[in-house]
């Protein structure tokens, strides 16, 4: 469910699309969450008084730079370099780079946007933002990963820092990529901040669960809401799109939760492995190789590989879209549910269309939203920097205990955020409001910023 927007919230909305001009993923996603303001503004008129949302949806600083890099036969590339640093009222901006050939502002506002209200509800002290290039990563050898990172780097080392705006990994950026960049940073300030990125590698300062945390924690989400419905991922068939950093850890969690995937994908097509997904396949293909997924099925003979296949249309009853933004349409949404799927927990970020969002929400499945579900892996990082901070580090089992307390807080949150108004079982509300006021009181305390 979403409310009718009032009046002014849609005036609010026609003058962010007018001030942000083509940048359509972005636009959706402040949609998404206006949608779900209106009781907040009945409750606390000061926000609408102190112009509250129109100050949230203006980052507070945007930069935009030239990345460029020589490649292994010598040719110059250009790149187009990018941080947005949004929101800071409950802490230093926090939030991955993205390195994708499909980057450009409008992505990168959509990401920073949605990092405000999910890392508010880590309850943990981290702002919102995000960061990335244009640059695409895939078939590029390491050393022009190093130096793309290290140029990179060397414009971005003088915006951040471990008070200031902390970047980690998202699509494209993963352990290699920070360990580059950490590097870089640490050569041109000659400072060994350990706190201004996280994802690091364990010899450098890194929190072990990190890498897992993304996709344990949308597992730990989806477990609570199934809680809720006296159900769990014990004997259930699963679906998870991607076959990257998130979706690998979802599987290995619900597969220790009993649960079974049966299906995985990347841009190319589908793998479809009844007797449940060898993660241990897909790791090495993946993680170590950086191969595609169709090779899956050179090595399982009785996996099947579908070229350009739709994920959705597998039969499944737990779906988690762990790709990439609009990977789920209304009919994917109305397949998944036709196909008996009780719940979607979302690991990538704004998977589903606003359609397919209403689809979910029409046949009252549990449906968590990114900004709720995903939210583990920047609150691990934020984990990490508290283990920064203090110059320790924890356990595996203490810092996924961590992790799933967090993902049981925000779960609990959220559900009863949704029922105080008015829109119970509904994830997207809950999430919306309960991120947004938290981040709202805490710019009205600071005076007009
Ligand atoms: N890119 C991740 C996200 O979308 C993690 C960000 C971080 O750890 O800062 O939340």
């Amino acid at each position: 469910m979403s409310f009718q927007m009032t009046e002014s919230l849609e005036t609010i909305y026609q003058e962010i699309i007018r001030k942000n001009p083509g940048e359509t993923e972005f636009h959706q996603a402040v949609r998404e969450v206006l949608e779900s303001l209106g009781p907040v503004l009945v409750k606390y008129p000061e926000f609408l008084q102190n112009k509250i949302i129109r100050r949230i949806c203006e980052p507070e600083r945007q930069i935009i730079f030239r990345v460029p890099w020589v490649d292994d036969r010598g040719e110059v590339h250009i790149n187009r370099g990018f941080r947005v640093e949004f929101n800071s009222a409950l802490g230093p901006y926090k939030g991955g780079l993205r390195f994708h050939p499909s980057v450009y502002l409008g992505i990168i506002k959509f990401l920073g946007f949605e990092q405000i209200f999910k890392n508010a509800l880590t309850g943990l002290p981290i702002g919102g933002g995000k960061g990335g290039s244009d640059f695409d990563p895939k078939g590029k050898s390491d050393a022009e990963v190093m130096r793309f990172c290290q140029s990179f780097m060397t414009e971005l080392y003088r915006h951040i820092g471990e008070h200031t705006d902390v970047p980690a990994g998202d699509i494209g950026v993963g352990g290699r990529e920070i360990g580059y960049l950490f590097g870089q940073y640490k050569r041109i300030t000659n400072r060994y901040e350990m706190g201004v990125l996280t994802g690091k590698g364990m010899a450098y300062g890194g929190s072990l669960v990190r890498t897992e945390a993304t996709g344990y924690g949308a597992v730990f989400f989806v477990d609570e809401m199934l809680k809720v419905n006296k159900q769990s991922f014990e004997g259930k068939t699963c679906t998870v799109s991607g076959s990257g950093n998130v979706a690998i850890y979802t599987i290995e969690k619900i597969h220790q939760l009993g649960g079974k995937v049966v299906a995985i994908s990347d841009s190319d097509g589908v793998i479809v492995h009844e007797k449940g997904i060898h993660l241990q396949t897909v790791q090495q293909l993946k993680e170590i190789e950086r191969r595609r997924i169709k090779d899956y099925a050179d090595i399982h003979k009785d996996a099947k590989y579908i070229p350009k296949g739709n994920i959705w249309e597998i039969p499944c009853q737990v779906a988690m879209p762990s790709a990439t933004q609009n990977e789920i349409n209304g009919k994917d949404a109305e397949k998944l549910v036709k196909n008996g799927c009780i719940a979607v927990g979302e690991g990538a970020n704004m998977p589903t269309t606003p359609e397919g969002v209403r689809v979910f929400q029409t046949a009252k499945i549990a449906y968590g939203p990114g900004k709720a579900t995903n939210a583990g892996g920047v609150a691990t990082s934020a984990l990490e920097m508290q283990q920064n901070a203090s110059r320790d580090s924890w356990t595996f089992e203490y810092t996924e205990k961590r992790l799933a307390k967090i993902m049981s807080n925000i779960h609990q949150v959220c559900y009863e955020t949704a029922e105080e108004f008015g829109a119970p079982g509904d994830y997207v509300v809950g999430a919306n409001i309960a991120g947004f006021v938290k981040v709202a009181k805490a710019m009205l305390a600071m005076g007009l910023i």
